[in-house]
């Protein structure tokens, strides 16, 4: 048998490193609008606005009032590896931002066309940078108010097969809504607001009471059977609200939860919301809440994900015991005692 040539390794070249890593990050238009409004969060914004074409694929614009960019900045901004979140490295054991890869922006802008307009108080005129497939033109002056904007066009444009894999524009939305929804639930102090074709589908004035946010996007019901919930060791704080069970769904999909303001999924917090829930639902059917946890930003690890969807406790059995306890202990105190049975 003839000896197959030796494979050679080769150093890939930052262009395509960026696309790779685009595909962790960037799966669909609301992974974009999920990463931009996380950016305008940890920016300061008081007022986000999200407008989106063809569910996002031909146009997804995102403007804010946050701090904003210097000319300077811009190029570093679009790099990948670069973040102005992580000053040191100590700084990756106790984040306190939404974002610290400094990845987003570099993946976006290769795998779309990219233009960030851009402007600090300290300035008189803004800048504009355009990206176009992780090609990165140098920064011009421009006219903006403070703040930023960005503005995503023709995604997945050079990534065909991820293109094809896009559903209906109607599908995107949805996941669009969804990625709005969670940070404008995480974030009732703000104001946001959402346009998708030239319709505004939310308009969220800013406000103090949670349940005043969670009312404008689910309606009087779920407003209406919020159950306050309230807790707080030396160090893990559980607030929010749990749902009576009259309002149960049949999917786990109304279980919202916060961490340090970050929207998260854990298998294990569900299932203390299911075990705080036993004998007060039927089978198949799931309870629906709004919980907020905070604690020590070194109590839970969140670079374990690149969307950072998922997390890592220190003390995963402190925090489920935490969250189960903190319900039983509201349920058996409100009208639901007659209804539930012994925590076992
Ligand atoms: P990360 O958020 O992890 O730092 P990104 O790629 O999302 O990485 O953003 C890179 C950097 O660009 C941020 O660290 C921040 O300094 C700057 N930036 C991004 N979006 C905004 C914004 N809306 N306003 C001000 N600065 C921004
Ligand atoms: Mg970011």
């Amino acid at each position: 048998a003839t000896a197959k040539p030796l494979p050679t390794i080769r150093q890939l070249p930052p262009n395509l490193v960026n696309k790779i890593a685009a595909g962790e990050v960037i799966e669909r238009p609301a992974s974009v609008v999920k990463e931009l409004l996380e950016n305008s969060v940890d920016a300061g914004a008081f007022r986000v606005e999200v407008t989106i074409n063809g569910g996002g694929t031909e146009l997804i614009r995102i403007s804010d009032d946050g701090c904003g960019m210097t000319t300077e900045q811009l190029p570093l901004a679009v790099a990948s590896h670069a973040t102005s979140k992580l000053p040191d490295e100590e700084a990756l054991f106790h984040v306190h931002t939404l974002g610290f890869r400094g990845e987003a922006l570099a993946s976006i802008g290769s795998v779309s066309q990219l233009t960030i307009r851009s402007r600090t108080v300290a300035d008189d005129c803004g800048s504009e940078i355009n990206v176009r497939g992780g090609v990165i033109e140098s920064p011009t002056p421009c006219g903006c108010p403070v703040g930023t904007v960005m503005e995503i066009r023709n995604l997945f444009f050079n990534t065909p097969v991820r293109h094809r894999f896009l559903k209906t524009a109607q599908t995107e939305r949805g996941h669009i809504v969804e990625a709005f929804t969670r940070i404008a639930l995480a974030n009732p102090d703000k104001h946001f607001v959402l346009t998708s074709n030239d319709k505004t589908l939310y308009d969220l004035a800013p406000t103090t009471r949670w349940s005043d946010r969670i009312a404008e996007f689910f309606g009087g019901e779920i407003a209406d059977s919020l159950i306050p919930i309230e807790s707080d060791d030396s160090q893990i704080r559980v607030s929010g609200y749990a749902c009576d069970p009259s309002v149960s769904r049949g999917n786990n999909r109304m279980q919202y939860m916060f961490l340090n303001g970050r929207h998260i999924r854990d298998r294990s917090l569900q299932h203390a919301l299911t075990e705080a829930y036993r004998g007060l639902l039927m089978v198949g059917r799931h309870p629906v809440c709004f919980l907020r946890m905070e604690m020590p930003a070194d109590m839970v690890d969140v670079n374990v994900h690149p969307t950072k969807l998922e997390v890592r406790f220190t003390d995963g059995g402190r925090v489920y015991g935490r969250l189960l306890q903190t319900l039983r202990y509201q349920f058996l105190k409100t009208n639901m005692t007659h209804r539930v049975g012994p925590a076992s």
